[in-house]
C-alpha cells in the first residue's frame, strides 16, 4: 500500500462517527462536541543523545473524551505519528472504551522517533521527558497512558517511576502494561488474543459454522497473532497461514503454532517452516479459508483485493485494517466483518483490570480474570450483534451505534456547564 492511497485516519474516524451519529439521529450540537479532542496537548522534547548531542523530538497527548471516566490510551513511539492519526485513534479508543462498557474515556499519546535506531538510555530520557511535560494531564483519575506501537512494559516502568517521582509517592496505577513486578496483569500479553477468540466463537455461533476443522488464516505473528494461533489451535481450529513483516507460509493440513514460534526464534521469521508452502502478504490475505484475521497494520483489506478475500468471518484483530471501501465490499459479499472496536477490546479491558487491582491493590487469579473477560466480551458482543439485526446493519455501524450512543447519552445527562 503506497502512501498515496493511504486515507486519512482522522478522515476516517469523522466519517465512522458520522454515520453512527445519522442511524442515532444524534444532536447536531452534541455530533459537534464529538467531532474534536477535549483537549491536546502538543509538546518538544529535547533529549541528550548518547553522544552528546540534543535531538529535539516533537511528541503530543490528545484526549478526546472522559464523559464516561478518565481518559485512557495508548502511548506511540513512530517515525510516521502525526497528530490527525493520533486524534483519530483518541476518537476510536473513547468508542471501543464505550462499546465493552468500561468506565474510561479515549486518548491517545505519540512521540514521532525512530525507536529502532536509539539506545536504552535515549528512550529512557525521551520518555522522562515527556512524562515530565505532560505530567499535569495525567493521573490515575485523569488519564491512563498504556504501550502501543513501538513502545513496552519497560517505557510505562519509567513513566510510573517519572509520575512517581514527580508526586512523591509511588502510584502504579498511573499506566497500564506494566512489569508484573510493578503491578503489571500476568494475562495482558494473551487478553486482546482470547477477546478476538471469544468475538469469533460467538460468531460462529450466529452463523452455525462449527469449530472443528475450521481454517483460520492470520496476517502478522506478533503478540497478538501468536497468541491468537496459540489459543485457536488448542481449540481444534485448523490455523493453516500465518505470517510476519518478511511474509507467510501456509499449510492446508493445519500447522502448529508453538512450532512455528521456535522456528521464528531460530531464523527471525516464520518463513521456511517445514511442509509448508511460502505465500506474500497479499496472496495470504486471498486464500481459501473460514476464518481471517488480519492482526498486522491498517489498510490491509482494500477496494483493490477484498473481492478476492474468501473467508466467511474477518476478525480485525489489528486496528483499522479494512479500509471503508473495502469494508462495502465485503458486506456486498455477505463477509461477517467484526470489527476492531469490538474485537480487540480485550486488550483495554485487561488494562482496565489492571487499574482496578493496582487501585484496590487486590491481585485476582488468573481463572478469576478469563472469566471476567469472557463475560464482558460476550456481553459486548452479543449487544452489538443485537443492535445490528434490529437496524439491520453491519456489525462496524452497531458497533459505533452503541458505541458513540452511549458517550453521547453520557454527555447529555452530564449536561453542559455553564448552561
Ligand atoms: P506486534 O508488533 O507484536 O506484531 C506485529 C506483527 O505484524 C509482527 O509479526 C510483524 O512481523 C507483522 N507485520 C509487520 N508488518 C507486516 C506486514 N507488512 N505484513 C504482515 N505482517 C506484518 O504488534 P501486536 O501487539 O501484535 O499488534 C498487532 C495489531 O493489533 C496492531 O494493529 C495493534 O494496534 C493491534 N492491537 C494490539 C493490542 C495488543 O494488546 N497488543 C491491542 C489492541 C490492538
Amino acid at each position: 500500500m503506497n502512501a498515496k492511497s493511504k486515507p486519512n485516519s482522522l478522515d476516517v474516524a469523522l466519517h465512522q462517527l458520522g454515520m453512527a451519529a445519522e442511524h442515532l439521529n444524534l444532536d447536531s450540537g452534541i455530533h459537534e462536541v464529538l467531532k474534536y479532542p477535549k483537549r491536546a496537548l502538543i509538546v518538544s522534547l529535547p533529549v541528550k543523545m548518547d553522544d552528546g548531542t540534543i535531538k529535539v523530538f516533537q511528541g503530543c497527548r490528545v484526549q478526546h473524551s472522559d464523559a464516561r471516566g478518565p481518559f485512557k490510551g495508548g502511548l506511540r513511539y513512530h517515525p510516521d505519528v502525526t497528530l490527525d492519526e493520533i486524534t483519530a485513534l483518541a476518537m476510536l479508543m473513547t468508542w471501543k472504551c464505550a462499546v465493552v462498557d468500561i468506565p474510561y474515556g479515549g486518548a491517545k499519546g505519540g512521540v514521532c522517533c525512530n525507536p529502532k535506531e536509539m539506545s536504552q538510555n535515549e528512550l529512557e530520557r525521551l520518555t522522562r521527558r515527556y512524562t515530565t511535560m505532560i505530567s499535569d494531564l495525567i493521573g490515575p483519575y485523569r488519564d491512563v497512558p498504556a504501550p502501543d506501537v513501538y513502545t513496552d512494559e519497560q517505557i510505562m516502568a519509567w513513566i510510573m517511576d517519572t509520575y512517581s517521582l514527580l508526586k512523591g509517592y509511588s502510584v502504579p496505577e498511573s499506566v497500564t502494561g506494566k512489569p508484573i513486578i510493578l503491578g503489571g496483569f500476568k494475562q495482558r500479553e494473551e487478553a486482546t488474543s482470547l477477546g478476538v477468540a471469544f468475538c469469533i466463537r460467538e460468531a460462529m455461533k450466529h452463523l452455525r459454522m462449527k469449530t472443528k476443522d475450521c481454517a483460520v488464516v492470520i496476517q502478522g505473528f506478533g503478540s497478538v497473532g501468536w497468541n491468537l494461533a496459540r489459543i485457536l489451535h488448542t481449540q481444534a481450529y485448523r490455523v493453516i497461514a500465518v505470517s510476519d513483516s518478511k511474509g507467510g507460509i501456509c499449510s492446508t493440513k493445519g500447522i502448529d503454532p508453538l512450532k512455528v514460534l521456535e522456528h521464528k526464534g531460530k531464523t527471525g521469521s516464520v518463513i521456511g517452516y517445514t511442509n509448508t508452502k511460502q505465500v506474500t502478504n497479499e496472496e495470504l490475505l486471498e486464500l481459501r479459508c473460514d476464518i481471517l484475521v488480519p492482526a498486522a497494520l491498517e489498510n490491509q483489506i482494500t477496494r483493490e483485493n477484498a473481492n478476492k478475500v474468501k473467508a466467511k468471518i474477518v476478525a480485525e484483530a489489528a486496528n483499522g485494517p479494512i479500509t471503508p471501501q473495502a469494508d462495502e465490499v465485503l458486506n456486498e459479499k455477505n463477509v461477517f466483518v467484526i470489527p476492531d472496536i469490538l474485537d480487540n477490546s480485550g486488550g483495554v479491558t485487561s488494562s482496565y483490570f489492571e487499574w482496578v487491582q493496582n487501585l484496590t491493590r487486590e491481585r485476582w487469579n488468573e481463572r478469576e480474570a478469563n472469566r471476567k473477560l469472557e463475560i464482558m466480551m460476550v456481553k459486548a458482543f452479543d449487544d452489538v450483534y443485537g443492535i445490528s439485526r434490529k437496524r439491520k446493519t453491519d456489525m462496524r455501524t452497531a458497533a459505533l451505534i452503541l458505541g458513540v450512543g452511549r458517550v453521547a447519552e453520557a454527555i447529555k445527562t452530564l449536561g453542559l456547564w455553564p448552561s
